[in-house]
């Protein structure tokens, strides 16, 4: 069938262009009544698939933190660039088959929340809760992805299409959240800007503000440097 010839180019160009892991989530996922961020459809009506690419952070990066905090930085950012590339080059290969394809804008990125909605500082969809409906891993306290292979030292970006990609032999979902998060709560305690509450909740403004207003831009990175996943 057309869509998994499509599918395995995708996954092929997305190892041969340096991500580490790439999945696929059916946009019908945004439609949960659960979800309340902003949705695929949209930005693009037809959306039937989200395919999510990702990369592994080097540790060093954490390791350094927080004296490395700008090359911690400038890591991540590296990390987007490489996934831009692989997302631009994979979106081409999907028009090529008479499809549409667009590139989701990373959530947190090196812009500094510039893609966000102002208000809400959330992105135009959670490309986290794509991957988790992807099969690639649950949340974590600290509202990272958590990876089976990375932990939360993940960077991540996401293509919108209208291309039906995802697999139909799907495995049944990851708790929401990950199972060890409730005997750890260390990114709790660690976080500077008190930002994350036991209940789960995470306060984008204030950790918005301790990277902007403290850190001058730079990355933060101490609740994923702390966590044991
Ligand atoms: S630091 Fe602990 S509580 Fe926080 S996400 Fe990681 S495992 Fe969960
Ligand atoms: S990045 Fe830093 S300020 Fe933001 S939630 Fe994590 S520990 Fe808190």
């Amino acid at each position: 069938m057309r869509e998994i010839a499509l599918r395995k180019k995708i996954e092929d160009t997305a190892s041969g262009m340096n991500a580490d892991f790439v999945g696929i989530a059916n946009a019908g996922c945004f439609e949960n009544p659960e979800y309340t961020g902003n949705k695929p459809q949209d930005v693009m009506a037809s959306v039937q698939s989200i395919i999510i690419l990702g990369v592994g952070v080097p540790k060093g990066a954490f390791d350094t933190l927080p004296a490395g905090r700008a090359e911690y930085t400038n890591t991540l950012m590296a990390a987007t660039a490489t996934l831009r590339i692989a997302a631009f080059q994979i979106a081409k290969i999907i028009e090529k088959e008479g499809y549409r394809a667009t590139i989701v804008p990373t959530e947190g990125s090196e812009f500094g929340y510039w893609y966000a909605d102002r208000k809400t500082l959330k992105a135009n969809l959670s490309i986290k809760y794509a991957a988790y409906h992807a099969g690639l891993g649950n949340f974590g306290m600290n509202h990272l992805l958590i990876t089976k292979d990375f932990g939360p030292r993940v960077r991540m970006t996401a293509i919108l299409t209208d291309a039906p990609l995802e697999r139909e032999e799907k495995g049944d979902l990851l708790p929401f959240i990950n199972e060890k998060c409730s005997s750890c709560m260390k990114c709790i305690e660690v976080c500077p800007a008190g930002a994350i509450s036991q209940n789960g909740e995470i306060d984008r403004e204030k950790c918005a503000q301790y990277m902007f207003n403290v850190l001058g831009g730079l990355r933060c990175g101490l609740c994923v440097k702390v966590c044991p996943m």
